[in-house]
Formats: C-alpha cells, structure tokens, sequence
C-alpha cells in the first residue's frame, strides 16, 4: 500500500470520518440490575440473573445512568428529549446471553450538540448527531484455541456518542477522542480510562473526491483503545481506500478490525444494517420521561467546561501553555482558583501560575502526588505569592521556602521571620554596605569608573553575597549606580 496521506487525504481525496465513543458512565451497578461494577475482578463474579439472561428475569433501569447522560448531554449542548425509550438490538454473540443488546434507537435521550475541539489555538465545534444509553456486551477472552466468555462487564451503562461525518482528519478524530475524555472527566460522568475500556472508539471512514458534497462508503474501523491507534488506524484506513479506489475498485460497507501490533486493519465482516437488528422498543422496561424541572437542576449544576476555563485563563493575561495546564483537569483547575482567590486580587493571576506550574507541580511530582492531594494548601500558597508581590522576599528565596512549606503546616510568613527571609529594601542598611564594598576594592571602582560597566555585576554579587541573598535587587543596582557614577 503506497497512498500518500497527508492532513486526511491528499491533494485529490478528502477524508470525511465520524466517530461512534462508547462511554463507560460512572454507575456504581449495572445499568438493570443490582450487579456491582467493578474492574479486575475474579471472572464472571459480578452476575446475577437480568446479566445472565435467565428465563423470567426482569431489567430495571437504574436512574443514575440517566441522569449522568443528561449531565454530558446538557455540557456538550444537546437537546435532552423528555420522553425517550429503550429498544432491544437483536445480534448473536457469545457475550451477550440474551441474545439482544438494550440500546436506544428512535428515541435517544439526547440529540444535536458538539464536541468542542482546539484547531491551533481556535476553537472549532463538532456537531454530534445523538447521545444515547445501552448496555454493554461481557467480553470473550481468547486463550489458545479456545474462548473464555466473562460477563462482568456485561450490562453495564454506556453511553454513545455519535458525531456527525464531520471530521477531516485522524488528528481532528483524535483531538476529538481527547476533548470528550477530558470533558467527561471534568463532569464525573466516567472516568474515561481507555486503558480499562471505559472509552472505546468506533471509527466510520470514507473518502470523497475534494469539492464533493456527497459521502463515499465507509468502512467502520472497531477496536480502536488509545489515542495513538486512533491516529494509527484512520491514517491507515484513508490510505488504503485511496489504493481501493485508484486500482479502480470500490469500498465496501464493512466493519474492519484495527490489528494495533500488526498496524493493519482486517475485514472482520459485512456491515450490518438497522434492518438487520430488528429493532423493537424494549416491552420489558417504560418509557424515560424527564421533567423540565430535572433538566434545569441538572444544567445549573454543571461546571465550567475546559475550554471555557482556557479562555477564561488566558484573558488573565495567562500564556496559552498555562492557560491549558491549569484547565487540563478539574482539580488542577480548582487549586488554581481558589488560591488566585486567596490572593486577593487577579493582578496575581499569572503569578499564581507560574508559580503552580513551574514549581509546585515539579515538587508534587517529586513526592509523587497529583495536584488534589498537594500538602501545601491554595490558602498556604497564596500567602507566599503575596509576599513575593510586596517585595518581602525575592523569587529566589520564595523558591526556598516552597520545600518547607510541603513538609509543614507552616505559614510563608512564619518561616521568613523565624529564618530572617525578610528583602532588605531600606536604602540605609544597604548605602552602608555599598560603601563599605567600594572602599574595599578600589581597583573594580576605578575599573568601572574607566568605562567596564560590566563591573556593575561584580559589584551587584558582592553585595548579595554581604546580605545573604536577602538585599532588593532593584534598591543595589540603583544605589551602585549612583555611587559609582558620582565622581
Ligand atoms: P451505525 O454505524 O451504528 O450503523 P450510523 O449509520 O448512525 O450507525 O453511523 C454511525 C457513524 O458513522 C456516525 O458517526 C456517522 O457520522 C458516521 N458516518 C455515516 N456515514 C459516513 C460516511 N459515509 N463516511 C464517514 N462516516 C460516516
Ligand atoms: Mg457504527
């Protein structure tokens, strides 16, 4: 295979994809039964008769599956429906014992909306066309050449998130997948681990002559575990469907299996089509009905979203590298409001950053920590920041006094006065310095004075190194200049 894919396409082929991402929601039993949810444990360990199917066994639909969809519906601005249902989506599959899969179909709880995603710095919204539960298949293990079914897995609540074919290419598609994980972590809705499969992709490809307005045949790329095989997979179907086409023959409507160690997909078999499926509303469970009131406390309990808090950040004054580390979590986030507001005033909002993302991080890392977990309060970092701002202490001894702090409950301010931190910013002490130090070395004075300005530093040393680092910058270099340049 030789296509060249540059940007989704090349110069004659424009990539159109659309992704269906299943997210595990964070639901403590199964989306229809009492069945606890849990990852790693002992196989088939977590079943009980609605999960194994049995005769006469009957769903009931645990609520809080629903309201975690209408939390990530109403963040990503979709339309939440007030009357929606549930449909049995009829495949045979060892995993799955009732023979169907409980999904939505003509009625999803939620439609329309967007995925927002960074396009070099400028936000760009991805329309979604649905939002809707199911439940999840158990998983077949493969061991040797038999097959292991585990059904802990099975039952529990999805949701699908279904865009519109409207990215251009695996970059946009994987910056896609990166968005809605940090949005649904953001929310508490999932903890979007990829690894444990609590995100998983469905890649749908096709290409298009560019300028085309109508879509070519997809191919439908399943398994897809991590952004890089996002990227991986879609880069190798758009390439492969080039050949296809260039050799004169045509895409078929299939669903491939993405190979990660191979770094080829397979045809794994004929896409099905709804018909297929055999739909029909689940007789088993009620209609979802939402009151108005329920959607509304739902939308007023939302945070800020990432991007939103980016924006917010960075008309701050924040550069855009701190801008997007400090919104890339929730509790990152956090910390960096309420110490900004323990400051007391936003004029120390870039401060603030720096001062978490180039320092306190680097020590929480070294004690092996994440940012909710810092020993070393907001409240406690404000008062240190305030400190540097009135010029009490320099950066430099702050950067000191950081460590102490993460290992006490002490405040900035009580180890600068036992320590003796404090700046020396009066002119008085520091004159007497100075001029003892010019005293002593006439030949740098006599140097300077000759036009070696570059004395001044030697000079700027000695005084730090006389106050133990503790004298003002600023209040040294002003006095030598005067001094120095008098006679
Ligand atoms: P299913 O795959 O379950 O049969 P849909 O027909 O709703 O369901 O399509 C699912 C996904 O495929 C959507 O994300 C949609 O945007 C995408 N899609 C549909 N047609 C195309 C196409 N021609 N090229 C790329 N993506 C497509
Ligand atoms: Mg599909």
């Amino acid at each position: 295979m030789s296509a060249k894919v540059v940007a989704g396409g090349n110069e004659k082929w424009e990539a159109v994809i659309g992704l269906e991402v299943h997210v595990q929601l964070a639901t403590n039993s199964k989306a229809f039964s009492g069945s606890a949810v849990q990852y790693g444990a002992s196989p088939n360990s977590l079943t009980d008769p609605t999960v194994l199917a049995l005769p006469g066994a009957l769903p009931v639909f645990n609520e809080e599956g629903l309201r975690l969809a209408m939390r990530l519906g109403l963040a990503l601005g979709c339309t939440i429906a007030k009357h929606s249902r549930f449909a049995r989506k009829h495949y045979f599959y060892p995993d799955q014992p009732a023979g169907y899969q409980i999904s939505q179909y003509d009625e999803p709880i939620c439609e329309g909306g967007f995925v927002p995603i960074l396009e070099e710095g400028v936000r760009k919204n991805i329309a979604l066309t649905r939002i809707h539960l199911e439940n999840d298949a158990g998983k077949n293990n493969h061991v040797g050449p038999r097959s292991l079914v585990d059904l802990n897995r099975a039952g529990v609540t999805l949701c699908e998130v279904v865009s519109e074919p409207v990215l251009r290419s695996a970059r946009e598609a994987a910056d896609y997948m990166r968005s809605l994980r940090q949005i649904v972590r953001y929310l508490g809705v999932s903890e979007g681990d990829m690894e444990k499969g609590q995100l998983r992709c469905d890649a749908n490809v096709s290409i298009r002559p560019r300028g085309e307005d109508t879509l070519g045949t997809r191919s439908e790329l399943k398994n897809i575990n991590s952004f890089k095989f996002v990227h991986q997979a879609i880069d190798h179907e758009i390439a492969r469907q080039i050949c296809v086409i260039e050799s004169g023959e045509r895409v078929v409507l299939e669903t491939r299996l993405w190979d990660a160690d191979a770094g080829i997909s397979r045809s794994m078999r004929g896409k099905e089509e709804a018909l297929d499926y055999r739909y029909f509303p689940d007789p088993d469970l009620p209609p979802l009905e939402v009151s108005d009131e329920t959607i509304e406390s739902i939308r007023s309990a939302l945070p800020e979203l990432p991007l939103d808090a980016r924006e917010r950040l960075m008309g701050l004054g924040l550069s855009a590298d701190d801008a997007a580390q400090l919104s890339s979590e929730c509790s990152m986030l956090e910390y960096y409001d309420a110490t900004l507001a323990h400051a007391g005033d936003v004029k120390h909002a870039k401060l603030a950053a720096n001062w978490i993302c180039a320092e306190l991080l680097g020590e929480l890392k070294r004690l092996e920590k994440g940012i909710g977990e810092s020993p070393l309060e907001p409240a406690r970092l404000a008062g240190l920041l305030r400190l540097i701002a009135d010029d009490t202490i320099s950066g430099k001894i702050a950067k000191g006094i950081l460590p102490k702090m993460l290992e006490s409950q002490e405040e900035a301010r009580d180890i600068v006065e036992r320590e003796g931190l404090g700046q020396i910013t009066d002119t008085g002490a520091l004159e007497a310095v100075v001029d003892e130090l010019l005293a002593k070395n006439p030949k740098q004075v006599q140097g300077y004075r000759g036009g070696n300005q570059k004395l001044l530093g030697f000079f700027v040393g000695q005084v730090m190194k006389a106050t133990g680092g503790k004298a003002k910058p600023q209040v040294v270099n002003e006095l030598l200049r005067a001094k120095l340049g008098a006679e």
